[in-house]
């Protein structure tokens, strides 16, 4: 059987560019279509580090979109479960293909949405061609599990089998690399697939979703419906032909996900917030924690999921290590993410801002030590956007809200320990358990603490961020619901197991009985 290629009216929608300064009117895909909105509303999306920039205007969609696409991907779901596996990961090897040709183009274009530097960008990019090239290849494995029989002349085995209509709801700071990581596994295991990315950052997802289509994905196959989560998302997770929702954003929102879709007992996999931290013991090489804890804090401005919002630092280090942290930091460059020479980007929008501002004042009253930042930056050009200087908090004590809650911003919280089980307890000390990091040069003590720590990540001499795509990727406690996706594990969430037996005795046999 062959992979039906792309229709023609999608086909012609697809740029091969997108680097067209003009904004465009980007629409939804809805069974091979490209459609407004039913009501005709639409909304804008905007540069958060210069919001005189537009990208372009996307349908604000609702309900009855979301109705139509689910339908589409219904209908698309009877032939496309039956491509065999191998062939449908072919579409994938083409979608790698045309991302690494458009890397360059894609990763401005996403700096342009969200605002996080031009490397950072080229990395969700690349972190999306990883993921096409390692799922694809799950085309021609796909494992089962093929075990003996109890019985003679009697075989068992077990297979995988797609769910049907997948929905995928996606965050606004991996704005490709997250939809990849969803898409890609879901078409592979043979699901159909409508997807929501976020309303700030609808672009990036659109051309994934573009690129998908120029692969010879069939239509219906793929569906994007943009909007907002009460008027998109909610009516997705309760959409009775969607079979499954996949969503990665914050604690709170997957919360309400997993209580709308229990009434159907939709399966769900939440990927969740996080409050992540580093442990630098006594014997660590200062000068890599330092690299670490910078990375970890201020890469894509801290909002990352993984990113490092507390260093638990012995206190024999502790003066030291901050001396050293403080004059890196405060060197840090503000600026648009376009410029190789920028740092740190804005915060993806005003709000965002205003809310790592609330926790930094938060902070304050708590009796916590400003050493570094602690307000927006809006000298010259900045003033137009969203930023945030890089803040460091000194003298934090575990039950302050700067270091329990998810701040999502370049907000970093030293405590300080006077040994690694006290730095484990307060490590753990959170509702979340997503990444973590210990800097030693001890092993035994590393050993332990990869053991001890309540997270589903943990670096030795890393940052809590740089996870690679062929290993299960989540967390524990509110980080998510024990699902995993990245790595081979991937594959469960998106898809139902089998199990077969086959009698070739020509006779009744009855297990557990029969001995
Ligand atoms: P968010 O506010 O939870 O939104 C995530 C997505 O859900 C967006 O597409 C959003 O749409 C949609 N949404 C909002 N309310 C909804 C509702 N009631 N029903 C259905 N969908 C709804 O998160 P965010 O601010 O975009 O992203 C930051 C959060 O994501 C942080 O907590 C971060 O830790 C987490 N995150 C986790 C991971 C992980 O793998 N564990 C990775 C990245 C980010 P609109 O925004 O368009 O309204
Ligand atoms: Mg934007």
């Amino acid at each position: 059987m062959s992979v039906p290629t792309a229709t023609p009216a999608a086909r012609s929608e697809s740029r091969s560019l997108v680097q067209d300064p003009g904004p465009r009117e980007y629409l939804n895909l809805i069974g091979g279509s490209w459609t407004r909105s039913r009501s005709g509303k639409s909304f804008e999306n905007r540069n958060p580090a210069r919001p005189r920039d537009l990208l372009g205007t996307f349908p604000d969609s609702g309900p009855e979109d979301v109705d139509a696409a689910a339908q589409a991907a219904a209908r698309a779901f009877a032939a496309w479960r039956l491509v065999p596996a191998p062939r449908r990961a072919e579409a994938l090897y083409r979608a790698a293909e045309l991302l690494r040709e458009r890397k360059e183009d894609l990763a401005r274009l996403m700096t342009r949405e969200m605002g996080k530097v031009i490397a950072e960008t080229r990395g969700d990019v690349q972190e999306a061609i990883d993921m096409a090239y390692y799922i694809a290849a799950e085309g021609r494995r796909l494992f089962g599990v093929t075990v003996p029989s109890e019985l003679p002349n009697k075989i068992a085995m077990s297979m995988r089998q797609p769910l049907g209509v997948c929905g995928l709801i996606t965050p606004w700071n991996f704005p490709m690399a997250i939809p990849s990581w969803k898409i890609f596994p879901a078409l592979v295991s043979g699901n159909t697939v409508v997807i929501k990315p976020a309303s700030d950052t609808p672009a990036s997802a659109h051309h994934l979703v573009e690129i998908l289509v120029e692969a010879g994905v069939p239509e219906g196959v793929v569906n994007i419906v943009h909007g907002g989560g009460s008027s998109v998302g909610i009516p997705l997770v309760v959409h009775p032909q969607v079979k499954m929702i996949s969503f990665t954003g914050s604690s709170d929102v997957g919360k309400t996900i997993a209580e709308r879709s229990a009434k159907t007992l939709k399966r769900v996999s939440l990927e969740l917030g996080g409050k992540n931290a580093q442990i630098v013991m006594e014997d660590a090489d200062l000068d890599l924690a330092v690299e670490g804890a910078l990375w970890g804090a201020f890469g894509t401005t801290g909002q990352r999921c993984t990113a490092t919002s507390r260093l638990i630092v012995m206190k024999s280090v502790h003066d030291d290590l901050v001396r050293r942290l403080v004059e890196r930091a405060s060197k840090l460059v503000l600026g648009d993410g376009l410029d190789p020479r920028i740092d740190v980007g804005p915060l993806v929008n005003r709000a965002q801002r205003d809310r790592v501002h609330s926790y930094v004042e938060i902070g304050k009253k708590e009796g916590a030590k400003l050493i570094l930042g602690g307000s927006a930056a809006e000298e010259g050009a900045l003033g137009e956007g969203s930023f945030y200087r890089p803040t460091i908090f000194d003298g934090v004590t575990p039950a302050m809200r700067i270091a329990v809650e998810e701040i999502f911003g370049p907000v970093l919280s030293v405590i300080t320990v006077s040994s690694l089980d006290e730095a484990i307890e307060v490590l753990n000390g959170t509702p979340y358990g997503l990444s973590s990091s210990i800097y030693t040069r001890d092993v035994n003590r590393a050993m332990r603490a990869v053991r001890d720590i309540e997270a589903g990540i943990s670096y030795v001499n890393g940052p809590t961020i740089g996870a690679e795509v062929q290993l299960p990727f989540g967390g524990v406690k509110e980080t998510g619901n024990g699902h995993r996706e990245g790595g081979p594990t991937v594959i469960d969430a998106f898809t139902e197991w089998k199990s077969v037996y086959v009698d070739y005795s020509g006779r009744l046999q009855k297990a557990q009985i029969d001995r």
